[in-house]
């Protein structure tokens, strides 16, 4: 088992023959920092936001879940020091709002708007609403998974800096002497997040950021990097946000974004930590962690090793032969009872069986089913592990249960 050289190339080139991700507009000659996520992409993209939601979200009873709108007012990110301060340097010194700015509304009425650039402000523009619907008690977090647009100056490195890309961020509400449990709580979940998405955890880095590279509303960062193909380079943050965005809402909008503390009777703002992490950052991560080229059976294959869980693809269901219909039949019926039970199940009888093995590894297939002439007489069938090759024979009744236990 070995790890290649130019694994970006092949990477990319693995995400466009086989349907994960596409450059944008292709067709007209490509879009620099827009990519378009194939069947196999939106899919592992889509596995890895709900896995993420159950770790960070469904599973608990603090968490409280929203999808605000993408498209912002002005005032909101002024107050958050967005229209003034979000700016990269250009070559010749001058500086670059890297926002992209759009307006809402026609002639006179038109305002000023922008896609926004972090899905955080949506959650604190929404934190009132949060306390008068649910009335939750300290700490509580609020979460949203979306869309973020940044007008970044050179989009490189294929999904790693894109100009528009998705977040899963949480905004986590504390009493503000309570802020460093807090801090320390999110960053072991995110540690047990890297393993559970199958990140290799070897390559994942935890950098304390220092006071003077902090971002202006930050009094604590931790940068998770990963040794992605060209260099170690920031997959998430991990920010301690005091009650800098709450404070300035509150401010500049004239509602008072407090929280009345029972025990004490007293009005407080509190203080945020924010996980914040990259869906896209994570998908190229995975891939990374995921790409192998090895032997097996004595013939070279490219393997993505993806976790079950998020594979796009969880089982294959094969005819041994193509031209005999009492193994297509059988093969079919297996293939639909599976569709019911699993979903993400399909049906190839193309080629040999060692191709369309090699077809469903590429794409991290962790089963592949094969009906033989044996399974007409017994009623069972070979599943075949992607990683180990091992094939066993199982019950036809049994096979959902059987692939539903690794994954
Ligand atoms: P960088 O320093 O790499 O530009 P950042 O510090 O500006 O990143 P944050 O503002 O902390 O990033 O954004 C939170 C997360 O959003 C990042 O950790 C990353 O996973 C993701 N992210 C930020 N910018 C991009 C981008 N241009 N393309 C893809 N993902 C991004």
């Amino acid at each position: 088992m070995e790890k290649t050289e130019n694994l970006l190339d092949k990477i990319v080139s693995l995400c466009k023959r086989r349907g994960f991700i596409y450059p944008s507009a292709e067709i007209y000659g490509g879009f620099a920092g827009f990519w378009d996520y194939g069947p196999y992409g939106f899919a592992l993209k889509n596995n890895i936001k709900q896995l993420w939601w159950k770790m960070f979200v469904a599973d608990r009873e603090d968490m409280y879940g929203i999808d605000a709108a993408q498209i912002t007012k002005h005032d909101v990110l002024q107050a958050s020091g967005h229209v003034g301060g979000f700016s990269d340097p250009l070559a010749d010194g001058s500086r670059f709002n890297t926002m992209f700015r759009t307006s809402a509304g026609a002639g006179e009425d038109a305002q000023t708007a922008y896609l926004r650039p972090e899905t955080a402000q949506g959650i604190f523009t929404n934190f009132k609403n949060i306390v008068d619907s649910f009335h939750p008690e300290l700490p509580f977090g609020i979460a949203q998974i979306g869309k973020a647009f940044r007008n970044e100056i050179s989009p490189r490195d294929f999904i790693f800096r894109a100009r528009e890309f998705e977040q899963m961020e949480v905004e986590y509400f504390v009493k503000p002497n309570e802020w460093m449990l807090a801090f320390e709580f999110w960053q072991k979940k995110m540690h047990e997040w890297i393993s559970a998405v199958g990140i290799d955890a070897t390559k994942a880095h935890e950098l304390e950021v220092p006071d003077s590279e902090r971002a202006h509303y930050s009094k604590r960062t931790i940068d998770f990097e990963f040794d992605f193909p060209f260099g170690r380079k920031e997959l998430y943050g991990l920010a301690y946000r005091t009650d800098f965005d709450l404070s300035n809402h509150a401010k500049a909008s004239r509602v008072e974004l407090s929280y009345l503390d029972e025990e004490t009777k007293t009005k407080i703002t509190p203080h945020v930590i924010e996980p914040s992490l990259g869906v896209d950052r994570t998908v190229l991560a995975v891939l990374c962690s995921a790409y192998f080229e090895d032997e097996l059976g004595g013939e070279k294959r490219v393997v993505l090793k993806l976790k079950p869980a998020i594979a796009p693809i969880k089982v294959a269901v094969f005819p041994l032969l193509k031209n005999k219909p009492e193994l297509v039949k059988k093969a079919r019926e297996i293939f639909t009872d599976l569709k019911i039970a699993i979903g993400a199940v399909v049906f190839d009888d193309n080629g040999n069986i060692g191709k369309r093995y090699r077809r469903q590894d590429e794409i991290g297939t962790p089963f592949c089913i094969t009906v033989d002439f044996d399974s007409l007489e017994n009623g069972d069938a070979t599943v075949r592990d992607r990683d180990s090759g091992k094939q066993e024979r199982v019950a036809i009744p049994d096979l959902a249960t059987r692939i539903q236990k690794d994954s």
